[in-house]
């Protein structure tokens, strides 16, 4: 298990902290009309090989909410979601959205369409991914004949996800439930990576986190939360460098990586050591990157 390094989150008036990831903050807020929705916060940390790094990516944070928000919307006709509010607090403005508190799902809904990353591992050790049995012959990079649910338990913090069958998934939430997160993670999938293909951009895997709405008549509706389809929760490629057969560059930390393991870097990622802080030409390419990313994507301006 890695050492994190997360650095605590700043306080933030009428919320307490709840919880940090990686790159976000957690709140539930205490006071005026939001009160016991949750506040979350996106910020500039950036994480390679399990680590925080010590460097942070201006503007990270608020590129990568503006792009959760903008699928959510493009969503919206697929899938209810969790978001109430982008009207937050002063010191989190642009990178925080207020959203309902969810009975989450304890399970990472991922979709692949195509075969890399933990997906080709256990693919190379047994033809299957997620107990789904996969053509032979098939190498990193390539297309699967069709998307794949390939859903993973939560790890601990700096753990990784563990691969599940559907079979587990249904012993913990049900059978009705697996299937309606199955079919939703599977259509909002299809509909994203037709959208990134339109951009000349395609998506080769990303993972949803779904909760359950409970209304006062105890009807129940399942939500699409967390954030989605940034390039923290998904790896999007350059339909144009697509090459089965090797790995992929990612698209945003790919710049990152590649400085990492240079003999410039002086770092040895075997050493257990953390890295050193980013210089900053790389910064500034990475964050040109996510703009990228963003301006493709939404055709909008950052
Ligand atoms: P990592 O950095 O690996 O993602 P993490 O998942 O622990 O670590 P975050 O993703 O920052 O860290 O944590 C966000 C937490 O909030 C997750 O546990 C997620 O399941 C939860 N969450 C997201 N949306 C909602 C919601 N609407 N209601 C309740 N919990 C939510
Ligand atoms: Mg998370």
């Amino acid at each position: 298990m890695a050492e994190l390094n997360i650095p605590p989150a700043p306080a933030i008036e009428g919320t307490t902290h709840l919880h940090s990831g990686k790159v976000r903050d957690l709140y539930e807020i205490t006071e005026g009309a939001h009160a016991g929705r949750l506040l979350m916060v996106a910020s500039d940390r950036i994480s390679a090989f399990d680590y925080v790094l010590d460097s942070t990516i201006p503007d990270k944070g608020e590129i990568l909410t503006r792009m959760s928000s903008w699928w959510f919307a493009q969503l919206a006709d697929v899938v209810p979601n969790h978001v109430i509010s982008t009207d937050v607090p002063a010191a989190v403005a642009g990178r925080a959205v207020i959203c309902e508190k969810l009975a989450m799902f304890p399970v990472e809904c991922v979709a692949r369409g195509y075969l890399t990353g933990s997906g080709l591992l256990d693919y190379n050790a047994t033809g299957q991914v997620c107990g789904i049995e996969l053509p032979g012959g098939l190498v990193d990079g390539d297309r699967l004949p069709e998307a794949i649910f390939t859903p993973a338990a939560k790890a601990a913090v700096g753990d990784h996800d563990e691969n599940v069958s559907y079979d587990q998934v249904v012993g913990v939430v049900g059978a009705a439930d697996a299937d309606a997160l199955r079919a939703l993670t599977l259509d909002i999938y299809t509909r994203a990576d037709e959208i990134a293909r339109g951009v000349g951009l395609m998506l080769a895997d990303t993972k949803f986190e779904f909760g359950a709405r409970i209304a006062a008549d105890s009807t129940r509706t399942i939500v699409l939360a967390d954030e989605v389809l940034t390039p923290d929760s998904s790896r999007f490629w350059s339909l144009a460098d697509w090459k089965p057969g090797q790995a992929q560059p990612s698209y945003d930390k790919q710049i990152v990586r590649n400085w990492l393991l240079s003999p410039e870097s002086g770092w040895d990622k075997k050493s257990g050591q953390r890295p050193p802080a980013l210089p900053e030409e790389i910064i500034e390419r990475t964050r040109a990157r996510y703009i990228e990313a963003y301006e493709r994507l939404t055709g909008e301006r950052f």
